[in-house]
């Protein structure tokens, strides 16, 4: 890629690398040796750099710590076998990411920002990406509002960063869910389809009481009437019902995965009817009851697939299909995963190389 970015680079004296223990990476603790910054002042981007990863200081009357004018994006690197970074469509995190800026009054960030400080930054730190089985490298970009002002209002300046994190192999151990029936993750007219700090913050509560009680995470519902099913967790959800994939219809409480919408292109792409539209809560209780409801799993950047084990609904668990016997989401699991790490053809072109 040409830099055509002003950029000031300055590097560690010593990297960190040797400190890390590859084979045992707890994930989003380990960060590599450096991290990108930007700034938005006077309606303009600039001051862009490079410097080594650390603390940084922040005025305590900054809005993004006070009313979480936070957004974030994830998305994750591979190694190649050349030794390059494959990354998985990034241009799609940079899309979303200005949607949510949208949203939350933030200035966009323009597409060669984007991709040239990810691939300077990527390549400078190329060696923390893993190169030991199902490891990766986490990209975290995340834009926040830097004004030295407590009261509420569209902020004027900003701060850009990206941060990367060597991640280990995700074994998704299949997940208990429970369909959440009173607290809600995002309302209509709400901030839900935005990858806003503020939508995490209050769904750590009502998260926790879902483990309390035995459940790896909720599934959550429509902030109505609590009817009908929204995504899992912080992964979109779907389900095959009667062999068809199914999965809620984006809304403006629904996170457009990229994830989802490369699972919902596959499926097409292999002959499988594919559904977006609203799923009830009755239809996938009286599915599993019935055996029409073959596979449910959550889909995301961090587990590419989680299966779905049992949803637990009024005080009652209902299992599915074990995981092994599940074709589709096993199937699409092996093929997502194999072109994301470039051991694949790439028909849809979604890897870049950096
Ligand atoms: C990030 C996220 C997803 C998954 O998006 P991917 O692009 O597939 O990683 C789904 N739901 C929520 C709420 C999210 O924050």
């Amino acid at each position: 890629m040409v830099e055509t970015l002003k950029m000031e680079i300055n590097h560690v004296k010593q990297s960190r690398i040797n400190e890390v223990d590859f084979s045992n990476i707890p994930f989003g603790k380990i960060f590599t040796d450096h991290m990108f910054m930007a700034d938005f002042r006077k309606g303009e981007w600039g001051n862009f750099r490079i410097t080594p990863y650390g603390y940084m200081p922040i005025s305590p009357a900054t809005p993004a710590i006070h009313y979480g004018q936070a957004i974030f994006e994830g998305m994750k690197a591979y190694r190649g076998t050349h030794g390059e970074a494959l990354v998985f469509r990034p241009l799609d995190n940079w899309s979303r990411l200005n949607r949510s800026a949208e949203r939350l009054c933030m200035p966009a960030v323009p597409e060669d920002v984007f991709m040239e400080s990810l691939s300077t930054l990527i390549d400078l730190d190329r060696e923390w990406i893993p190169d030991t089985k199902g490891a990766s490298l986490y990209i975290r970009p995340f834009l926040f509002s830097a004004d030295e002002y407590i009261g509420i209002k569209p902020s004027e300046d900003f701060t850009f960063m990206i941060i990367l994190c060597p991640v280990g192999a995700y074994y998704s151990t299949p997940v208990k869910v429970r369909i959440e029936t009173h607290y809600t993750r995002a309302a209509q007219g709400g901030t839900g389809y935005a990858k806003a700090g503020g939508n995490y913050a209050g769904a750590i509560y009502p998260a926790k009481l879902a483990q309390n009680a035995g459940y790896h995470q909720l599934l959550w519902t429509d902030g109505k009437n609590h009817e009908y099913i929204e995504e899992s967790g912080t992964m979109n959800v779907m389900f095959v019902i009667d062999n068809v994939l199914v999965t809620p219809e984006l809304s403006d409480s629904i996170l457009a995965g990229i994830t989802r919408d490369s699972v919902l292109q596959m499926a097409s792409a292999w002959g499988m009817k594919t559904e977006e539209r609203k799923v009830s809560v009755k239809e996938i209780i009286d599915g599993i009851e019935s055996g029409r409801v073959t596979e449910a799993f959550g889909a995301g950047t961090a587990a590419t697939i989680a299966p779905i084990e049992l949803i637990g609904y009024n005080g009652r668990d209902y299992y599915l299909t074990p995981v092994e016997k599940r074709e589709f989401s096993n199937k699409v699991l092996t093929e997502l995963e194999g072109i994301k790490r470039g051991l694949k053809p790439d028909p849809f072109g979604w890897v870049v190389k950096m």
